[in-house]
């Protein structure tokens, strides 16, 4: 589930060295959507997507860290912080990729309310599930952004997941311009946290947290632990790729 908002700022698209020795590691940011007030899409389960978004980049991070980038984090779990607040640490830290991480749903009209648990919860009317990703035409570095949504999108791919197309249309979604459905690449320029970063950035929405499989499917240990690896290998080929702009 997303939120839009405001400006953007010109971009670095090669970073200086910050001194003349060996270079260091890119540093690659995590950005867990929502905060605790506002919590996001409310699943299947009754549960917020804030909770999905933040055990997804708590795994993921690790994961970056072991391949051998340096990972920040916008907020740690319970913390809050604004949507351009989150793409001016990216900036401040002089990153090399921006990563967010959400979990989606669909429009009301196509969700039934139902209880889980003593829960309200929502359910999607007919199954809809698959993985998405937004990049920004507003980001300063839209062609490594794309760059690295359609290694993200490959990389989903060869684990059988489907993209979620819905959004393009106007009965569940709202009408989002697709860059490549196949590889399920939206083009959402207002997005806060893509436009206002000068960093290459994506936004990734894991899984449909109101479809009930495609809950399940996230919510298996295994499945993330090969969507990370997967994620893993997108940014070493991106990285590779971009040597030039991403070498300090
Ligand atoms: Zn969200």
């Amino acid at each position: 589930m997303l939120l839009a908002g405001c400006a953007a700022q010109p971009s670095p698209a090669v970073r200086p060295s910050l001194s003349g020795s060996a270079p260091a590691a890119p540093i690659i940011v995590l950005d867990p959507g929502h905060n605790p007030a506002d919590g996001g899409a409310t699943s299947v389960r009754g549960t917020r997507e804030i909770g999905y978004n933040d055990r997804f980049v708590a795994e993921l991070a690790p994961a970056l860290r072991a391949a051998g980038w340096r990972v920040r984090v916008t907020r740690a779990p319970g913390e809050s912080i604004s949507l351009v607040g989150r793409a001016q640490l990216a900036d401040e830290l002089r990153a090399n990729l921006f990563l967010s991480v959400h979990h989606d749903s669909v429009q009301l009209r196509c969700l039934r309310q139902i209880t889980k648990e003593g829960r309200p919860a929502f359910e999607t009317l007919r199954p809809t599930g698959g993985y998405s990703l937004y990049v920004s035409k507003e980001n300063p570095d839209f062609t490594l952004s794309y760059r690295f949504a359609t290694l993200l999108g490959e990389q989903f791919r060869s684990l059988g997941r489907s993209p979620m197309l819905e959004h393009a249309g106007t009965t569940c979604g709202e009408n989002r311009p697709l860059l490549d459905a196949r590889l399920g690449i939206y083009q959402y320029d207002h997005l806060a946290v893509l436009r206002h970063s000068n960093v290459p950035a994506v936004l990734l929405e894991v899984g449909v947290i109101t479809d009930a499989q495609d809950e399940s499917y996230v919510n298996d240990a295994g499945n993330r632990r090969r969507m990370i690896a997967g994620i893993v290998r997108a940014v070493r080929v991106w990285i590779a790729q971009n040597e030039t702009s991403v070498r300090r």
